[in-house]
């Protein structure tokens, strides 16, 4: 019998029920464990508050002194709530969190001990940067690295551990980590959307671009998923055969909750409640043990924190309730995968949604001004948005007709096409008094009401816009936030700034009214982005042939979507903005190639781990059980055994046959992973790893999944479908 997958299997008939202590009142709890406003002016001088909102607010440098004031009344305040290190923490290349802890307490030389954290302690800290991807940079700066304190994004006690959210950064000055660039995009996009709302309203001093995520996942029982070999190494099942029922019936999503499950998020959503995480939503997703978490939104720095933290948390709280969480893309072939749609708006200190339509013409020239910008910035760098969600796990997805494909194109649904449609047909120059009024009456004027009446939702588009925000949907739900944030939010930026200038230009050199000049740039902008435009159904394969019509990008695996990462465009995007430099938007490109090889290449050994060494062998046990079985009905009936035994011996020949194949499929992956190693250069390895190795996967595969409905249930050692997605 199969050990291990029989204890597994056993383990999970008496799970516990876990007690789940749940505040009375969210509320009352909500951001208990943060370091936010409230408890800043409790444990702060008014001084000392002061500079860490001018921080937040205008980003205003700290002063020394000040900092030390600040990190005493944050470490009184942690201890206080019963924390006994501080770690900073921060956001490598590698895609996850990094803290290291170091403990407040110190001595102090006469046999006793005091707690001490001071403002050199808060502001920077150096953790040794040579074990962190920093792609090739490490040769100029000798390995040598700092994290500095974001004041933007407030400490949190997570056990009892004081977290202090910073960036992470060379010694020569370069970005190794998610969080530098997405600051600075943020920047940018808050300077260029600020210039272009004051046009509609003076008062308007600062743009936060706003994000809402939405993280799916699958939750499968602990001792099940530490029974797979590929799900431990790999986050997926790289083989298993469908089980008879999956998602057919559609009768898990949105369905009742598992007890066992609802108990994991409770205790999870208590947690987020503490760090100040706003959960608000969950529900079955359409995969069996698929689910899904959404917050309400938050300001896009403070949101990609809260979900890279969330992702940590989900795993610990998971472990507490006998679960693993697989945040991978496509854990499970034949049935949904995963993804995090990004909501993003952009949002004015004065609490308007530039992308909410308004209820004057004037509000939705606004609207229609930020809308089409968008468009306009998707459409002039979608290979580079496709490219900021790239991943060896996300092309499982992309592309494979359950989620968005790998062609980026924006919905914005038929009315709002209508109104782009109308608005595309006003001619040049200035506009005559009719034709304002018409506009006001019956283009611009009518935009709240058709909006809300607005409800279709082309859930096949990478990129919709759903009625107040775009949704990018074609994100991996296991990606940081960051990388997709920093591009939507620097191209909407370098449009916003063009579009300023353009109209600005018109104004002074046309004597053009603001409106007429915006109407007439904005007219433009509708002509040229036309082709990014899709309402049809963006699986189809007639898609396909017309985003190449329209020389729109259709880059279906990794390597090819990271070439647009180090274009010209790209380079003088990054450059213009101050984003990103050449050496760091390279060294970037290189981790994520490298990346992508390696992670081929863990797969690939574990596929032939498993397939040679837990497969084949039990193939062979099953076929030797056949063997005797025939030998037998030979001795009992002789020469007329045939009869008997034609189906065992039709077995006995399927299983070579299959073995044959699975043998000779990892002898040749092995051999072009030995090609594939040699290749000096990071990106042609990977494409090596792409087009050469990976091929096989599928191969292997089918003939596993082959000799899994042919072996004897009893021996079959590998955890089935069945087993992972039913159990709950
Ligand atoms: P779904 O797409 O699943 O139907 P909703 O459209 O209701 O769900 O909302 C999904 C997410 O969009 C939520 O996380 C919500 O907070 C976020 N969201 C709503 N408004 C905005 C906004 N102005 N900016 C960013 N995110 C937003
Ligand atoms: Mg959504």
């Amino acid at each position: 019998m199969s050990t291990l997958r029989f204890h597994a299997i056993k383990e999970t008939f008496n799970r516990p029920t876990i007690d789940v202590k749940e505040a009375e009142r969210r509320s009352a709890i909500f951001g208990s464990n943060v370091f936010n406003e409230a408890a800043m002016r409790q444990y702060l001088t008014k001084d000392s508050y002061k500079s860490v909102q001018d921080a937040v607010i205008n980003g205003s440098k700290i002063d020394r002194n000040v900092a030390d004031h600040i990190s005493t009344g944050m470490k009184e305040w942690a201890i206080s709530k019963g924390a006994t290190h501080y770690t900073h923490w921060f956001q490598p290349l590698t895609g996850t969190t990094a803290e290291k802890h170091d403990a407040f307490f110190e001595t102090t030389g006469d046999g006793t001990a005091i707690e001490k954290f001071g403002g050199g302690q808060l502001v920077q800290q150096e953790p040794d940067a040579s074990s962190f991807p920093n792609g090739g940079i490490r040769n100029t700066f000798e390995a040598r690295g700092y994290t500095a304190w974001d004041p933007t994004s407030p400490a949190f006690i997570f056990g009892t551990t004081l977290c202090i959210p910073t960036v992470f950064v060379a010694y020569t000055g370069e970005a190794l980590d998610n969080k530098t660039p997405l600051l600075r995009a943020l920047q940018s996009v808050d300077q260029a959307a600020t210039a272009v709302a004051k046009y509609f309203d003076k008062s308007v001093t600062k743009v936060n671009p706003t994000l809402g995520w939405e993280q799916e996942y699958f939750l499968i029982d602990k001792a099940l998923a530490k029974s797979r070999p590929d799900i431990n190494l790999a986050g997926r099942t790289l083989l298993g055969h469908a089980s008879a029922k999956g998602q057919q019936l559609d009768d898990h999503y949105f369905g009742s909750i598992p007890t066992r499950v609802l108990d994991y998020m409770r205790d999870l959503e208590n947690e987020c409640m503490l760090l100040g995480i706003p959960v608000k939503t969950r529900h079955n997703e359409v995969a069996p043990n698929q689910f899904e978490l959404a917050p309400i939104f938050e300001e896009t720095n403070l949101a990609v924190d809260h979900n890279s933290l969330l992702m940590d948390v989900m795993s610990k709280v998971a472990d507490r309730h006998n679960f693993k969480v697989l945040f991978h893309e496509k854990p499970f072939a034949g049935v949904n995968g995963s993804g995090k749609h990004n909501n993003w708006s952009l949002a004015t200190n004065t609490g308007v949604n530039l992308l909410g339509p308004g209820s004057t013409p004037m509000k939705n020239l606004q609207f229609l001004t930020f809308f089409i910008n968008t468009i306009k910035a998707v459409n002039d760098y979608e290979e580079l948005l496709r490219s900021s969600i790239a991943s060896a796990s996300n092309d499982h997805r992309l592309g494979a007709n359950e989620a968005p494909p790998a062609i980026i194109s924006v919905f914005i649904g038929s009315q709002l096409t209508s109104v782009l449609d109308q608005l595309e047909k006003l001619k040049n120059g200035k506009l005559s008094p009719e034709e304002k009024t018409d506009l006001k009456l019956n283009v611009v004027g009518k935009i709240p009401e058709i909006l809300l009446d607005n409800t279709d939702r082309n859930r096949t588009s990478p990129f919709a816009f759903t009625g107040n925000k775009f949704e990018f949907r074609a994100v991996g739900s296991t990606a940081n936030c960051a990388k997709p944030m920093t591009v939507l939010n620097a191209i909407v930026a370098k449009q916003l700034m063009e579009f300023k200038t353009e109209v600005d230009s018109l104004i002074k050199g046309k004597k053009m009214k603001k409106d007429d000049a915006i109407f007439n740039v904005l007219k433009g902008y509708i002509k040229d982005s036309k082709r990014i435009r899709f309402e049809g159904d963006g699986y189809g394969e007639a898609w396909e042939k017309e985003a190449k019509k329209r020389k729109l990008s259709n880059n279906k695996t990794t390597p090819e979507a990271l070439k647009a990462q180090v274009s010209k465009n790209a380079i003088s995007l990054y450059e213009d903005l101050g984003i990103m430099s050449k050496v760091e938007i390279e060294a970037r490109h290189e981790i994520e190639v490298e990346e992508y090889a390696m992670r081929i290449q863990i797969e690939a050994r574990v596929l032939g781990d498993i397939a040679r060494n837990h497969v084949i062998p039990t193939g062979i046990r099953y076929q030797n059980l056949l063997i005797e079985n025939v030998q037998g009905l030979k001795d009992i009936y002789g020469n007329t055994f045939k009869k008997h035994a034609t189906e065992q011996m039709e077995l006995i020949e399927a299983i070579s046959g299959h073995i044959a194949k699975i043998n000779k499929g990892i002898t040749d992956m092995i051999n072009e992973r030995k090609k594939a190693n040699k290749i000096e250069n990071a990106e042609k390895r990977a494409f090596a790893y792409c087009d050469k190795i990976k091929p096989y996967f599928e191969e292997i595969r089918y003939h596993c999944d082959k000799l899994e409905l042919l072996v004897d249930d009893e021996i079959w050692p590998l955890t089935k479908y069945r087993e992972l997605l039913f159990t709950r």
